[in-house]
């Protein structure tokens, strides 16, 4: 089934007593923003509220979140928001949603540890019910029922969801993979999957990450093996940046410092939060005598020394930056130690690590990452497993979700050569309703409203997608602003003045700046009176003007902002 972009003109309306909404407000189409709702006459719920990282192409942006338009008509009707697991793509856009709409959350432990911290940042009180494995808990008014179902992935805690609604079972399977041999021994639990299939399924909303790679995910016990080998190969200090939520690789690395006889320095601070987290709920198996503080660092001979960081990314403010910058306390990476990012770069972030091992190469460190050594492994179901789901519980329709379109597309293609028709497929591009009814019907509804926003300092700053078009352009191709004073009569009184920033030509050429003042002056001399008269359409006059000569003559596009002045006198 092909997308239909045409619009869902009863959005606003309340779903019918037969009907069930299911709408991907963020994470199809593209990577991050994890959000589904899942909407009926009696239920409004929201399952995963992610968000996504600014890359270079946002500058000044500090978090994108998912346009929550749809909820608006339906504020007072929210009955919750479910989680599958604590990944940021999958919870970072809940402070924006509960600050307007302060709706009870459900989660396990680990993941409602890690919301809790989020929302003691943004101040913000929410009641947070956690559940554990197996649960099946009404939620909200309605009688639709939510069971949490444990699955392997790259954090701890992590469940598929699935909602017992009126029009059959909706399977959610949060990000997963069928780990055989998973570091912390959860196991993808196929008995109540298989269970739930023999039940009847309608419909399966399922992980598209990997569904491009062939076979099954490897297990996570692997990368043990590779990390193994670097421990054992290096003979200065080791620095190891991964996910701080990703505990299992943590926990490896803690195992391999002991039998390696290294202390373990933790540097920055949601990696020192998760591990504390997870030491509490008895997720992370260690002894406090294996940590050090980083200014004992220097005290211990260089290869006993385990440093525990974030910043796979390159995050500005992470504790590998830091430590690369030489901000980090007590600790100076020096010729034989070694870097190893034990991560996989997230798309458009690539740029930014590469300048970042650049820095650590300077400094003398070896550096070790993904594509040398097996020394990552993904968290989410290659095709063979996304096969294995649609095997065991045989749904209706199956729909991709958590990928870009062509993920989508590949894994909409694996369930057409498992027979699944091309409309028991749907590719649900963002914000594409699929209405599933009583009667065994279904229908694609067509598009409801969404969207990114911006957020730049605090979640109630939102920042217009136009600012941070303007940004990019200013970025570029600089701006030019050019003013003209006029008496009132309407009259030019003195030359055109232009001003630039970021502008290449302009800097310092007078010849470039005089032909722009000529084309205000021109387009003023030949504007018609009617225009002179309305200030609004006479500077959108002279943009153009200057829009139109500046592209001829320099392939720019500048942002250009005429300004005009009453004359003093005259
Ligand atoms: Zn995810
Ligand atoms: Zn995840």
């Amino acid at each position: 089934m092909t997308i239909h972009p045409k619009p869902f003109e009863q959005w606003q309306q309340p779903p019918k007593n037969d009907e069930l909404r299911l709408i991907p407000i963020g994470g199809l189409g593209e990577f991050g923003m994890n959000a589904m709702a899942i909407h009926t006459a009696k239920t409004l719920l929201l399952i995963d509220c992610g968000q996504l990282f600014p890359t270079e192409e946002q500058p000044g942006i500090d978090s994108i979140v998912p346009d929550f338009a749809y909820f608006e008509p339906f504020a007072d009707k929210i009955d919750a928001i479910l989680l599958t697991h604590g990944h940021e793509d999958h919870i970072g856009a809940l402070p924006y949603f509960l600050e307007r709409w302060p709706v009870s959350v459900y989660g396990t432990a680990f993941t409602l540890a890690l919301v809790a911290g989020k929302l003691k940042e943004h101040e913000l009180k929410i009641e947070m019910i956690e559940v554990n494995d197996f649960d099946k808990l009404t939620i909200g008014r309605g009688g639709m029922q939510a069971e949490w179902i444990p699955v392997s992935h790259s954090i701890p805690d992590s469940c598929a969801i699935a909602l017992h609604t009126e029009q059959g079972i909706i399977f959610h399977s949060g990000d997963f993979k069928f780990d055989p041999t998973p570091v912390d021994g959860r196991r993808t639990n196929t008995d109540s999957i298989e269970k739930l299939g023999r039940a009847g399924v309608r419909a399966l909303v399922s992980d598209s990450t990997n569904v491009h790679m062939p076979g099954f995910a490897p297990s996570e016990s692997l990368s043990r093996d590779g990390l193994a080998r670097i421990f054992n190969e290096t003979e200065g200090r080791l620095f190891l940046a991964t996910f701080s939520s990703h505990i299992h690789r943590v926990q490896i690395a803690l195992d391999l410092a002991k039998g390696d006889r290294r202390k373990v320095c933790v540097v920055g601070r949601s990696m020192e939060k998760t591990i504390a987290y997870a030491r509490r709920l008895g997720l992370l198996n260690c002894n406090d005598d294996i940590f050090i503080d980083s200014k004992d660092v220097e005290g211990h001979q260089p290869h006993k020394i385990l440093i525990l960081c974030t910043g796979s990314q390159a995050e500005p403010l992470s504790g590998l930056t830091r430590i690369l910058k030489g901000e980090a306390k007590g600790i100076h990476p020096s010729p034989g130690d070694r870097l190893v990012l034990s991560a996989r770069p997230i798309p458009g972030n690539e740029v930014p690590i590469i300048k970042m091992l650049d820095r650590a190469a300077r400094l003398g460190l070896e550096t070790s990452t993904d594509g040398f050594e097996p020394i990552h492994v993904t968290g989410h179901a290659h095709r063979d497993d996304a096969a294995m789901l649609m095997d065991l519980l045989k749904p209706e329709y199956v729909i991709p979700a958590h990928g870009t379109y062509r993920l989508l597309q590949s894994h909409a293609q694996l369930a057409h050569s498992k027979g699944w028709g091309a409309d028991k497929a749907p590719l649900l591009d963002g914000g594409q309703c699929l209405q599933l009814f009583s009667d065994g019907t279904s229908r694609l509804a067509g598009e409801v409203p969404t969207g990114k926003c911006f957020v730049h300092q605090g979640i109630e700053n939102r920042v217009d997608a136009r600012v941070v078009h303007d940004r990019l352009i200013m970025q570029e191709d600089g701006i030019i602003v050019a003013t003209i004073q006029l008496n009132k009569h309407g009259q030019l009184v003195g030359e055109p003045t232009i001003l630039s920033r970021g502008f290449v030509i302009l800097n310092d050429d007078e010849a470039y700046s005089g032909l722009l003042k000529e084309t205000v002056r021109k387009a003023f001399a030949e504007a018609p009176m009617e225009v002179i008269a309305d200030r609004e359409l006479l500077s959108e006059l002279l943009r153009q003007s200057l829009k139109r000569i500046i592209r001829k003559t320099t392939q720019t596009r500048p942002i250009i902002v005429p300004m005009i002045l009453d004359a003093k006198k005259g």
